[in-house]
């Protein structure tokens, strides 16, 4: 496959700055989100899989398997000029979309996805909370909710970010000013700077899913609220490749769509990772491919 873009994400950061406790087998070639042509048609990648054989991988649940691989993580990425990939892996990018906009979708697409549909089940009507809603997990998980009939609030921290969280359907909140009561799911990525506020968002019998920690991973966990509000802590990490299929094929009925911020280029990767670390972006950072050829 020819890359013409790739979409970045927290991930990436991670993966450049480590993880204490966590072994990247670095050299790695950073890149989960690739967009480009096979024979002129244009595709975009699963960005992860599972080893195909074990008992999770066949009862379909690829994101348990010990031996699961995200692309640009525990595998290389598409920061190159050609990646070689199971022909499985491909989706078709509807005509609609630009590549750069398909580039931007899958790891968010499918994080959100599984944490809303698989993990914390949602159900028409419910009331959603979307923690850093202008992340690109974020900005999937606010279509996600409104598209299966949702009241769906979010937080972002500029007025910028939240007109743009309002104009995707949601009713945008400064962190400061978080008056979200009564939450059916809270949907949270940031961890210990939020983590507070999100258990007191919960109606009682709640559910918060969980998948990720920018702000930091330790949080406060008061025991008697868990067990008197009955409340779920759900974890969830990326999904499973029934979650991308079913997730796809709404993008491709046009059910969502991305959120591009910026478009970069692929040889100035760097600038990408800086614009994204500012916490200015509401959706997704892209990068065009320009690299010389070898
Ligand atoms: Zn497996």
């Amino acid at each position: 496959m020819q890359v013409t873009h790739v979409g970045l994400n927290h991930l990436d950061v991670w993966v450049r700055r480590g993880v204490p406790g966590h072994d990247f087998h670095l050299p790695r070639i950073p890149g989960s989100d690739v967009a480009g042509t096979v024979d002129g048609q244009r595709v975009v990648l699963h960005p992860s899989w599972g080893c195909g054989t074990c008992a999770a991988c066949l009862g379909g649940r690829q994101n348990h398997c010990r031996s699961f691989r995200i692309r640009g993580e525990s595998s290389d990425g598409g920061a190159c000029q050609e990646v070689v990939v199971p022909s499985w892996q491909l989706l078709p990018v509807p005509d609609r979309m630009s590549s750069a906009e398909a580039a931007s979708m899958p790891l968010a697409l499918l994080t959100a996805w599984h944490m809303l549909m698989a993990r914390a089940g949602l159900k028409r009507g419910e009331r959603v909370l979307v923690q850093a809603g202008a992340s690109g997990v974020g900005v999937m998980a606010i279509q996600i909710a409104l598209l299966a009939g949702c009241e769906v609030h979010a937080t972002a921290s500029s007025p910028e970010k939240r007109r743009a969280l309002e104009a995707l359907g949601a009713r945008a909140w400064a962190y400061d000013d978080l008056r979200v009561r009564e939450a059916d799911v809270v949907v949270e990525s940031v961890g210990q700077d939020t983590w507070a506020a999100s258990v007191r968002a919960l109606r009682w019998g709640g559910r918060l899913v969980t998948c990720g920690a920018t702000s930091g991973g330790e949080v406060p966990l008061n025991l008697r609220v868990l067990f008197f509000k009955q409340i779920s802590l759900l974890g969830s990490t990326m999904g499973t490749s029934s979650d991308m299929l079913d997730a796809w094929r709404a993008v491709t009925e046009g059910a969502l769509r991305p959120v591009v911020f910026a478009e970069g280029r692929l040889s100035r990767l760097g600038e990408a990772h800086t614009l994204l670390e500012r916490r200015e972006v509401v959706g997704k950072v892209v990068c065009a491919q320009d690299l010389a050829d070898a």
